[in-house]
């Protein structure tokens, strides 16, 4: 019998058929279906798998012998759509069902136009990465964002970081555009979330960003915790004694963002030098040995590791993580580690991972896939 034989094309479209209207289905059920021996139903699975149409996707419920693979159409495993957003940048990904990426786009965005003026951009390149790789729909969508975020209405709650982005029912704008499940997350959360998946052998971690602004992410058991109101792990306004009182953004004064986030360190540095480079110069100096931007980062790094001691000695986790810009500095790095072994007790750290973060810029983007994926739903 050829491969153009009309009678081996009718069991293929039958096959296909079947597995359209009842996706999960297994070899002998799909014998059953259309009347033909197993054996026979077992060799034409195979030319389609062989031919990309039909995956294996599972093991049904055993009945006493070995249990049978259950088989899904190729194109029932939708993809999922993924974002990380900063005020001034964003990254997009297309993933599989599995989450191996398909796509990475990066865009200069300003989260200052609003919700109403960037949110239907991001939807559109979205789409635009759909047709590039001929998918029509995503399975499931998250979108993490730079600011608290009220878990229930999946909206920005609170309006200081992200002006006019308060309410905002952004999981309702994708899940209207998409008609699928839509996740919405803080970007520190999913940081976290994206590096604890990037190791083995940990159940709970705490993911510190250190960007322009500080923000930490708790993950156990390979889970985001938010606490009651989303906000765990948000330590950036617990007040320092010792910082000068300088004023912070939430209207206190003293916090651990005004000494230890990248915005106030470079706020200092330009006040000390008398430029106006800010940040990237604070770093760039360091990185060259210049003793002022060293001496800042240090105490920097000094100030979190204090922070953090209390963190970690109340929940001890295996691992903590240090990611954003100024984790590619060794000495802030090192400030953080030996801060944590001097101020916790030794069976806090006696096993304490603390290493600078692995996944680098994509750890938001990879967290966002895998909330993505939690999220579909299985066939
Ligand atoms: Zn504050």
């Amino acid at each position: 019998m050829s491969i153009d034989d009309p009678a081996l094309l009718d069991i293929h479209r039958r096959l296909l058929d079947a597995l359209e209207r009842r996706p999960s289905s297994t070899r002998p059920a799909l014998a059953r279906d259309l009347g033909v021996s197993t054996s026979i139903v077992s060799l034409r699975i195979h030319e389609l798998i062989a031919a990309g149409l039909v995956v294996e996707s599972g093991s049904a419920p055993s009945t006493g012998g070995r249990p049978s693979r259950t088989l899904r159409l190729a194109s029932a495993l939708s993809p999922v759509l993924a974002a990380d957003l900063g005020t001034r940048h964003a990254r997009l990904a297309l993933a599989e069902d599995d989450g191996t990426i398909l796509d990475l786009v990066d865009l200069d965005i300003d989260t200052s136009s609003g919700p109403e003026v960037l949110l239907p951009s991001l939807a559109d390149r979205f789409d635009a990465m759909l047709t590039d790789h001929g998918r029509a729909s995503p399975g499931s969508v998250c979108i993490g964002l730079p600011g608290p975020i009220d878990p229930d209405r999946g909206s920005v709650d609170s309006g200081a970081r992200l002006p006019g982005w308060h309410g905002f029912p952004v999981e309702q704008f994708f899940a209207d555009r998409y008609r699928a499940p839509v996740a919405v997350e803080n970007d520190a959360d999913l940081l976290a979330l994206g590096e604890h998946l990037a190791h083995t052998g940990i159940r709970s971690s705490l993911s510190v960003k250190a960007g322009s602004a500080l923000g930490v992410g708790v993950v156990i058991g390979s889970r985001i915790h938010r606490g009651a109101t989303g906000s765990a792990g948000d330590i950036s306004h617990v007040r320092i004694t010792g910082t000068g009182d300088e004023p912070c953004s939430c209207g206190k004064t003293g916090c651990l963002d005004t000494v230890v986030s990248g915005r106030a360190l470079g706020r200092q540095w330009n006040r000390l030098t008398g430029g106006a480079a800010g940040t990237d110069d604070l770093i760039a100096s360091a990185i060259d040995g210049d003793a002022l931007a060293v001496r800042l980062l240090r105490t920097a790094g000094t100030r979190l590791g204090e922070a953090l001691c209390l963190v970690a000695g109340f929940f001890n986790p295996d691992a903590v993580f240090i990611g954003g810009r100024l984790s590619t500095v060794e000495v802030f790095l090192a400030s953080v580690r030996a801060a944590l072994y001097t101020g916790c007790h030794p069976l806090i750290t006696r096993r304490l991972i603390i290493e600078a973060a692995s996944t680098g810029e994509n750890g938001g983007v990879l967290g966002a896939i895998a909330r993505a994926r939690e999220i579909k739903p299985r066939a």
